[in-house]
C-alpha cells in the first residue's frame, strides 16, 4: 500500500495558541483549578489528556466557583457569557482564535451600521452561537440553501452575509451563490471568514483524493473542520472514514485499496497521525510519501491577559511551550527513527492566509 500523506494536516494557528495557553496555565498556577469554557478544541484526545493534568471542562459559568481561572476555548464565546464571568469575578484568559475574533468584530460593526447579517454555519456550533450573541437582533443563521425562503428581510440594500470559519469551501459555495441569486445586492465580507486553515486542508485533500482508494481523516466527530474534510472527499469521489485514532480502523475498509490518504482535522494531534501510520506501516508494509499542498507558516501570540499574568509571576511570557508539529526536520527524523520508508512531493499551490488574504483586499 501507498500512503500520501496531507501537507497541511492538523493544528492550525489558532489551535496552537489556544493549547498553548491551558499547557502554560497548569505550569504557572499549580495550586489553582483551570476551568476551561467548552472543549478548548474539538478533539477528543487534547481534552482527555488536559483532564488528566486536572483541568475542568464545563458548558455553564455557573459551574464554576467565584473567582477562578476560565480560559475561553477557540470557537470564541459570546458577549452573554463574558459578562457572566465577570460577575463571576472569574480571571478570564480568551483563547478565542483571532480568526473567529474578526468574524465576531464584523458582526459588531455590520450592525451598528443597521445591516441585517446572515450568518453562514451550523446553528448548534459553539462558533456560530458565539457570533451570533454579538448581534442577535440583526443576525439570522443559514444553514442551507433550504433556510433562505423563512429569512425576514427588511431592505436587501443592507444585508450582509459573513461565513462560520470552518465550513466547507464546497457547501459555502453553494449556499453564497443561492444568497446572491436571491438577494443580488447582498454585501460579501472584506475577507473571506473561512479560515486559511480549513481552506488549505481542503485543498490538499481536493488536490490528492482523487487518486486515491480511500482518504483517514484523524479528527473527532464534533470538530467541524475535519467532518468537512471526509465531504470534500466524498465530493471528489473517494470514500473517507473520519476517526479518533488508530483504534478505530478495520481491517475490511483496506480491502483493494492500494493507494491512501491521511490527513488530519485543526484540532487533531499530529502524534495521533504518526500512530496511525505506524500501525498501517506494521499492517500492510505501506510505503508513505507527504504531499505537500500548501505551506503554512501562520502563528498567533498568546492572548495579553495571559501573559500579564505570567510577567506578574515573574515568568517570561515570550517562550512558546507547543512545539510545531509540522517541522519537515523532525518530521523525517521520525521517519528514519522508525525505518520506514519517506519521501516528500511538492504539490504547492497557492495557499490563504490571512497575510495574503489581507494583500489580496
Ligand atoms: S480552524 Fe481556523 S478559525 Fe479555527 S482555530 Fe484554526 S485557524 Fe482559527
Amino acid at each position: 500500500m501507498k500512503i500520501l500523506l496531507a501537507n497541511p494536516r492538523g493544528f492550525c494557528a489558532g489551535v496552537y495558541m489556544a493549547i498553548d495557553v491551558v499547557d502554560q496555565l497548569l505550569e504557572i498556577c499549580p495550586n489553582e483549578t483551570i476551568f476551561v469554557f467548552h472543549e478548548i478544541v474539538h478533539n477528543r484526545h487534547v481534552v482527555e489528556r488536559f483532564q488528566h493534568r486536572g483541568v475542568i471542562f464545563v458548558e455553564s459559568i455557573a459551574a464554576i466557583p467565584d473567582g477562578a481561572i476560565v480560559v475561553f476555548s477557540a470557537h470564541g464565546v459570546s458577549p452573554e457569557i463574558r459578562l457572566e464571568a465577570k460577575s463571576k469575578r472569574l480571571a478570564t484568559i480568551d483563547a478565542t482564535c483571532p480568526l473567529v475574533t474578526k468574524v465576531h468584530a464584523e458582526a459588531i460593526r455590520y450592525a451598528r451600521k443597521g445591516f441585517q447579517i446572515l450568518l453562514v454555519g451550523h446553528r448548534h456550533h459553539q462558533e456560530v452561537v458565539g457570533t451570533l450573541g454579538e448581534a442577535p437582533d440583526s443576525m439570522q443563521v443559514v444553514e442551507c440553501p433550504a433556510d433562505i425562503a423563512s429569512l425576514v428581510i427588511h431592505d436587501p440594500q443592507k444585508l450582509v452575509y459573513l461565513t462560520q470559519t470552518t465550513l466547507s469551501l464546497d457547501d459555502a459555495t453553494v449556499i453564497i451563490d443561492a444568497l446572491k441569486r436571491a438577494f443580488p445586492e447582498i454585501k460579501e465580507p472584506p475577507v473571506s471568514d473561512i479560515c486559511y486553515a480549513t481552506t488549505n486542508r481542503q485543498l490538499a485533500v481536493r488536490a490528492i483524493a482523487p487518486q486515491c482508494d480511500l482518504v483517514l481523516v484523524v479528527g473527532s466527530a464534533n470538530s467541524s473542520n475535519s467532518v468537512r474534510l471526509t465531504e470534500i472527499s466524498m465530493n471528489c469521489g473517494t470514500p473517507a472514514r473520519l476517526i479518533d485514532d488508530r483504534s478505530e480502523i478495520e481491517p475490511s475498509w483496506f480491502v483493494g485499496v492500494n493507494t491512501l490518504l491521511v490527513t488530519a482535522g485543526a484540532s487533531a494531534p499530529e502524534d495521533l497521525v504518526h500512530d496511525l501510520i505506524e500501525d498501517l506501516v506494521h499492517r500492510y508494509g505501506a510505503v508513505v510519501e507527504q504531499h505537500d499542498v500548501c505551506h503554512e507558516e501562520v502563528e498567533f501570540g498568546l492572548p495579553g491577559t495571559l501573559k500579564s499574568m505570567m510577567r506578574e509571576r515573574g515568568i517570561d511570557p515570550a517562550g512558546r511551550r507547543i512545539v510545531r508539529g509540522d517541522d519537515g526536520a523532525r518530521l523525517r527524523d521520525w521517519f528514519a527513527d522508525h525505518k520506514i520508508p519517506f519521501r516528500t512531493v511538492d504539490l504547492t499551490v497557492k495557499g490563504s492566509s490571512p497575510a495574503e488574504s489581507a494583500a489580496r483586499d
